[in-house]
């Protein structure tokens, strides 16, 4: 059993014995643990249960048996226990932002944009899903002689991988419409972020879904994602796009559907025309919001040359007024890394930046005196195509500034990656801005936003072209994908019997009637 963990390594909310609930929440039989370690100080604080194979096989065994009886259930019981969960989430909000805070490191402002972020998917879906599911009548082979419906199943039990960047919006988001749709759910979360994680069954559990529905296996992904993808019928899989590609490899010799949510190097185009201090603002919100490590978050800023001076002095002014804060209170403060490795990444981008050539206008150092693994706020201009930070993601608070000539350079500029996750266009014209958006290759683009706008937009569907992923979440397209769709046709009468075959006066009067078909609008 893990050792409970130290008070004095807690925030003040959280007690040794929740930590000790929670573990018991992990579906884990073997005797063996693992360290999850606060970034603020760099110290290990509790010792989560680490799942074995053997486990993932009876999580999805246990949810397969459960998922029957919660599809029974119908929409409005499910509907019940989601809000319900809802609730839960808002009023235990202080406990779950420590819990999110001590195990990424994040600011309390961003750990309650995820709070925030569960109360709109819950209501979003909600209030649609038995609309977005229900069974559906299609056009038919031949009008009036036959019918066509479309009938929505759950696909069984879906396995969802959740990186560490966003542990409460990544590990439940997308469980929310599997759910809803009558699925259970195996959840493996990120090695860095199992708490947040077993914080979320207590609340399922507590909002009254069925113990089995939704599971925990915490430990190492690379061990469990193959036994995990094996058995389960969908995976919903965020994190890098070089382990997704792993899982579409997986996902594709076990012939499983999967949806892979991956990395991005997203553009931010600033038109001239802007309010200058307003694009600032919302530039800064882009880059730096969750100390970089947001996967929509914009890295790349390209700014029309005639704006670009003024830009320029400003945003760098900005960035260096930013503070950075290991408090666990609401505050206007930047957060940690999660971790010493990505704490290295981030340097060894900027080390290849500067030696190539790069300015760092500001930033460009690691911030051990405010906790181990932050990082100042960077900008670098000068950045060659061939840099790491050009065309690398960094996932963290680095971003590289540019002039560009014309709105057609900066979406030349904004396509020229192997990415195309999001992207942000600032403008006065919003047409015109739009208009940019449409020649931009990327899942979703917001315009005078960095990307609140975008991903708040729970019914528009969001998702990355190129290496940036396969499917969308949010919208109808974020629930259909956990389901089988079935299309029942039944007929008084077919046009032809295929054993037969046509005569060749059918065929003839056929092949005029196909041809008149196609002009009489109300049969096409
Ligand atoms: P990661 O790919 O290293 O890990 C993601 C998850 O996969 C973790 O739970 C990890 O344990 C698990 N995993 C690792 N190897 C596995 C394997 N072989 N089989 C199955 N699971 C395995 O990513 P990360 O470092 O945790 O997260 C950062 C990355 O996630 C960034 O690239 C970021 O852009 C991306 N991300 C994308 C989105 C999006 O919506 N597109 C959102 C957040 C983060």
């Amino acid at each position: 059993m893990p050792e409970l963990p130290d008070a004095s390594a807690l925030p003040s909310r959280l007690t040794p014995r929740q930590f000790d609930r929670w573990n018991d929440l992990a579906t884990a039989s073997a005797d063996a643990d693992r360290d999850v370690i606060a970034p603020f100080t760099g110290e290990a604080f509790a010792a989560a249960p680490e799942s074995m194979p053997e486990d993932v096989e009876r999580a999805v065994a246990d949810a397969r048996e459960a998922q029957s009886r919660w599809a029974s259930r119908g929409f409005d019981a499910r509907t019940d226990v989601l809000e319900r969960f809802h609730d839960l989430v808002l009023d235990r909000r202080e406990e779950l932002l420590d819990v999110m805070q001590l195990e990424t490191g994040k600011s309390r402002g961003d750990a309650y944009v995820e709070v925030m972020d569960i109360a709109m998917t819950v209501r979003y879906y909600a209030t649609r899903v038995a609309d977005q599911l229900a069974s559906e009548r299609r056009r038919a082979a031949l009008p009036g002689v036959s019918k066509a419906r479309v009938h929505y199943d759950p696909v069984g039990v879906v396995g969802v991988i959740a990186p560490w960047n966003y542990p409460l919006t990544l590990a439940i988001g997308d469980a929310i419409p599997a759910l809803l749709a009558g699925n259970t759910v195996v959840l493996e979360p990120a090695e860095e972020t199992p708490y947040t994680a077993l914080a979320i069954v207590e609340l399922l559990r507590e909002a009254g879904l069925p113990h089995d529905a939704f599971q925990v296996v915490t430990g190492d992904g690379a061990t469990l994602g193959d036994p995990l993808i094996e058995r389960v019928d969908y995976v919903s899989f965020t994190g890098s796009t070089a382990v997704g590609r792993q899982i579409a490899a997986k996902a594709g010799e076990e012939l499983v559907d999967c949806s892979l949510e991956l990395g991005g190097k997203n553009p931010i185009y600033v038109r001239p025309d802007v309010d200058v201090d307003t694009a600032v603002d919302r530039a800064i919100g882009a880059a730096f919001s969750n100390a970089g490590q947001l996967c929509i978050s914009g890295e790349r800023l390209y700014v029309h040359e005639d704006a670009y001076d003024e830009f320029k002095t400003r945003f760098v002014d900005a960035v260096g007024d930013l503070d950075l804060g290991t408090e666990y209170a609401y505050g206007d403060s930047i957060g940690s890394l999660i971790s010493q490795s990505q704490l290295d990444r981030v340097q060894r981008h900027v080390a290849d930046a500067r030696d190539r050539g790069a300015t760092v206008e500001v930033g460009g150092e690691a911030r051990p005196d405010v906790g181990p693994y932050f990082y100042a706020p960077t900008v670098l201009t000068d950045l060659p195509a061939d840099a790491t930070a050009a065309c690398e993601e960094t996932f963290g608070p680095v971003v590289g500034m540019e002039p560009v000539e014309s709105d057609a350079d900066a979406i030349r500029e904004a396509n020229d990656t192997d990415y195309g996750l999001h992207a942000a266009v600032f403008s006065a014209d919003v047409d015109r801005a739009r208009a940019i958006a449409r020649e931009i290759d990327a899942g979703s683009v917001s315009v005078n936003d960095g990307y609140v706008t975008s991903w708040a937009a729970t019914d528009a569907p969001m998702g990355g072209v190129k290496d940036s992923g396969l499917g969308r979440r949010h919208g109808p397209e974020g629930v259909k994908r956990f389901t089988e769709q079935q299309a029942i046709s039944t007929t008084r009468a077919v046009p032809l019997d295929p054993v037969r075959g046509p005569t060749s006066l059918e065929a003839k009067v056929l092949a005029v009637g196909l041809k008149l078909w196609r002009h009489v609008p109300f049969l096409r």
